[in-house]
């Protein structure tokens, strides 16, 4: 959580959590939930991912196995749902959605492998110049971004700052994908093959990103 205390102390903290004050407790963060392995209702080896609408209005059958689909968080959600979608009580502060570093840019330079050292070495340039991924994704200015990395990067930034960026949902033990800009679907194949390869990337918390 962001505070917007000149002086903080523990007090003031908790304080600021129990008020739940939008001007003293600035926004929450948290990862897209799409992001997770288990978002969307699908069948990973029928390529199949579904919202909780069309999953239900199919009865959750596979159309292409003809089995019980893996249901997804979000289908769990909506059906335990007692608010409509989107629903935000009033005072609460927002959220400020962030993604891994690395995987934003290992999706500008269009890399599959995400070990690949291309990656790696922006990576480490911006934290050896910025600290930490934290202070890359939302606080560095955009000046001193674009002395150290690729312009292409910095627009990534912005567009992560901005939300401006589409995670394609995940479903059955798949991760989410993020999509910066729509053309990228020229590499949906080569994902495709990636996936079928099984996906080993890690689980990751946002612990391991600030
Ligand atoms: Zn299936």
């Amino acid at each position: 959580n962001v505070f917007d205390l000149k002086v903080l102390s523990y007090e003031e903290v908790v304080n600021a959590i129990r008020s739940n004050d939008p001007h003293r407790f600035l926004f929450t963060i948290e990862t897209y939930p799409e992001y997770g392995k288990y978002h969307w209702t699908g069948h990973r080896s029928c390529h199949v991912s579904l919202p909780p609408e069309e999953a239900r209005r199919i009865g959750n059958i596979c159309p292409v196995c003809h089995k019980k689909l893996t249901k997804g968080v979000d289908q769990r959600v909506d059906e335990l749902a007692d608010r409509p979608k989107g629903f935000r009580p009033e005072g609460v502060p927002g959220y400020k959605h962030l993604l891994p570093l690395s995987e934003i840019i290992q999706t500008v330079l269009g890399v599959s492998y995400p070990g690949a050292q291309s990656i790696w070495k922006v990576y480490n340039s911006l934290i050896r110049r910025f600290g930490n991924e934290y202070t890359v994704l939302l606080e560095a200015p955009l000046s001193e971004l674009a002395k150290v990395v690729d312009v292409s990067i910095v627009d990534a930034v912005i567009r992560v700052r901005e939300e401006r960026v589409k995670v394609i949902p995940g479903y059955d033990g798949i991760y989410g994908e993020i999509r910066l800009h729509d053309e990228e679907r020229k590499n949906i194949r080569e994902d495709l093959r990636h996936k079928l390869k099984g996906n080993r990337r890690e689980q990751r918390s946002l612990a391991d990103y600030m």
